[in-house]
Order: structure tokens, then sequence, then C-alpha cells
């Protein structure tokens, strides 16, 4: 008689772990869920898809989560845009190495002259010294205006003007000269009456 609550004992510890069981594979279904929405998140902005794929292992469990991890996109939106990025960077790159506008002689962004024509190519800031473009009448670096910017200096079409100016003086200098120049005339008759 003895042998029978040990029975109806071992009965109550098998039910126990059974519930244990129970409560680890529902835990494990509710992870699963969770990571998939989390997972599927990270993967697609698409609200749709990541309904999808949460439905996909609430209702199918473990297979259900087989099926998403094959059909789920390859990389995450993180990766995607890391990709994209060094992808940029690498076309940046490629847009940055400058060839000289005249011989076309790989040239760095810094270089002063073309070392193969000797072309002009950046100048020098008056004030920091930095690498400037030929264009650029201030330094973006230490501010300073450019005093001599080498395009204007290309386009010289400035000493014409200087040139006129002084050509419309001896114009205007000499009108005061012929009223004295006319008087002898005036004065010559009246000293010879
Ligand atoms: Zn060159
Ligand atoms: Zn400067």
């Amino acid at each position: 008689m003895p042998q029978l609550p040990d029975l109806s004992g071992l009965g109550s510890i098998l039910q126990f772990l059974v519930a244990c069981f129970g409560a680890y594979l529902f835990a494990l279904w509710i992870a699963m869920i969770v990571w998939t929405f989390r997972d599927a998140r990270s993967r697609s902005r698409d609200i749709f898809t990541q309904v999808l794929s949460v439905a996909l292992v609430l209702v199918f469990n473990l297979p259900g989560l087989l099926l998403y991890m094959i059909l789920r996109p390859r990389e995450t939106l993180a990766e995607k845009y890391e990709r994209e990025l060094a992808g940029e960077a690498m076309l940046q790159d490629i847009e940055e190495r400058q060839v000289c506008p005249v011989c076309h002689h790989k040239i760095s962004a810094d270089f002063l002259v073309c070392p193969n024509c000797h072309t002009k190519l950046h100048k020098k800031c008056d004030h920091c010294g930095r690498v400037l473009n030929l264009k650029w009448n201030v330094c973006p670096y230490c501010g300073e205006t450019q005093g001599t910017p080498v395009v204007g200096r290309i386009t010289t079409p400035p000493p014409p003007p200087t040139a006129r100016l002084p050509q419309r003086q001896p114009t205007t200098l000499p009108s005061p000269e012929t009223p004295r120049a006319i008087p002898p005339p005036s004065a010559q008759p009246a000293e010879g009456q």
C-alpha cells in the first residue's frame, strides 16, 4: 500500500516536468516571433513583409522560422546603407583623381603646377599658405581676401581704359593753350597799329 502514494507522486512530478517543457516551448515560440519581428524590421521597411514574416513563425513555428530564414532579404538595411556609402565614397574618390586640363597628366588635388606641362593649377593663400582654387577670391580656410586672383590676371583688359584716360587729358589741355595763342596775334596787330 505505501507504493501507491509514491506512484502518484511520480505522476505529479512528470506532470510538472511536462508543464515546464510546455512553458519552455511556449517561451521559445514567443522568442522566435520576437526575433523574427526584429530581424524583419532590420531588413525591410515594408510593413506587409514584416507582418508576413511574423505570421509565418506564428503559424508554422520552427518550420516557419526556417522558411523565413530562407526567404528573408539577404542584407539588413544598415548593411545596405553601408554598402551604398562605400560605393559613394569610391565614386567621389574617382572624381577627385584629377587630371591636368591641358596635358591630361595625372595630378594631385593640391598641386600648384602641372609637373608635366607646368600649367598653373592652384594658388597659395596670401595669408595662411594653403592651396586654393584659382577662381577663389577669398581663402575658405582663413577668410583672407585674395588680392591678386590669377583669373583676373589672365583677363587683363583694364589697360585699355587707362590708356584712354591720358588721351582725353591732352585734348582738354590744348584748349586752354589755344586761347593763350590767340591773344598774341591780337596783340601783334595792336602793336603794329
Ligand atoms: Zn599638364
Ligand atoms: Zn588662407
